[in-house]
């Protein structure tokens, strides 16, 4: 008898309910577990996700996309397998994906962090059979400062700028990391200004009924003169394509992201100044996940995933990595903004 789930060429598959998670290839039914590019692809037939995932998810299929929207806990019956979807604490409307079939229960994490950013629904632990988790920063290296030590630093490094004539210009992922962040500014400084793209998932946000602070148009701060006391949050594509930056002289270039964490990467990119803060779990939480879970098996999915499921197998978990080369093939290929998660 087969696994529950199955790693298979189009990803996690469960043969019994003849659904996939997060589907790399094109499928019949996928289960989204949040709308990062990474996990929601175009040109499945179905989708299922929760129903504040759903907005975001239909800005990058289309409307015309079909997509059924579930609540937390809310139980669908495939074949005999409940599914169920449970918070993951990464952006809004994201999902662990729970099976459980005559007694065996296994959750697919997808991403996840512990810290509530105060968007996010928390995280809410799972246990189960076997748990498979994410590892994007599954080495010991990777230890979060607390969240407000790195709001409160944001918002003096654009004052400090201001102070000094010079422009602040923040890069940060479009969605989940730029809202973070604008909900934790200090406003006082100057004008927040933002990228189209992140204005465009900023109204969702607002329709949500989250509240940010209010931002103008960078695209209007491009063309006129520089606003030296503003702060502009832009997404990775907007740094990487000719779109005006040096109009903005003298700026101060700031990024946002776990791989901060890393001196070559922030070198690499001439990155100023570089906040490590993520919207995954680090290594103490991915630890205390996985742990809570109770479970008989692990199986790691993606990020560090051979040394991770080492650590645990030394430790007397019985883990290992799923990581596919399908999986590999297309990291190699993602878009660059993906990068910045
Ligand atoms: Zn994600």
């Amino acid at each position: 008898m087969p696994e529950l789930l199955q790693y298979c060429s189009a990803g996690i598959y469960c043969q019994c309910a003849e659904v996939y998670v997060d589907p790399i290839l094109p499928v019949d039914k996928a289960i989204i577990s949040h709308a990062h590019t990474d996990c929601a692809r175009i040109g499945h037939r179905k989708y299922l996700t929760h129903k504040v995932s759903s907005p975001f998810l239909k800005l990058k299929l289309g409307s015309y996309a079909n997509v059924q929207e579930i609540e937390y806990a809310e139980t669908i019956s495939i074949n005999g397998v409940n599914i169920s979807l449970h918070p993951a604490g990464h952006v809004p409307g994201s999902s662990q994906v729970r099976f459980e079939y005559k007694g065996e229960v296994w959750v697919v994490s997808g991403d996840y962090k512990l810290s509530q950013d105060g968007i996010a629904q928390p995280l809410v632990a799972l246990q189960c059979h076997t748990f498979v988790s994410e590892a994007r920063y599954g080495l010991p290296f990777f230890r979060w400062r607390p969240q407000q030590y790195v709001h409160a630093n944001i918002s003096k490094w654009w004052k400090n700028n201001a102070e000094q004539g010079i422009h602040s210009v923040l890069v940060a992922y479009p969605f989940g990391k730029a809202q973070r962040i604008l909900k934790n500014l200090q406003t006082d400084t100057g004008h927040i200004f933002v990228d189209e793209q992140i204005n465009t998932i900023n109204s969702i946000y607002r329709s949500l009924g989250i509240d940010l602070p209010k931002t103008y148009s960078f695209d209007q701060l491009t063309k006129s003169s520089p606003e030296l006391r503003g702060l502009s949050v832009v997404s990775p594509s907007t740094l990487g394509s000719d779109y005006g930056l040096h109009k903005l002289q003298p700026y101060s270039l700031g990024m946002v992201s776990g791989k901060m964490k890393i001196d070559s990467i922030r070198r690499k990119k001439a990155i100023d100044t570089g906040f490590v803060l993520s919207d995954h779990a680090d290594w103490i939480g991915l630890n205390t996940v996985i742990r809570a879970s109770c479970a008989e098996r692990i199986l790691i999915n993606q990020g560090q995933s051979v040394f991770f499921s080492k650590w645990l197998h030394a430790n007397g978990i019985d883990a290992r990595e799923l990581t596919s080369i399908h999986h590999e093939d297309w990291m190699k290929n993602a878009p660059a903004a993906y990068m910045y998660a």
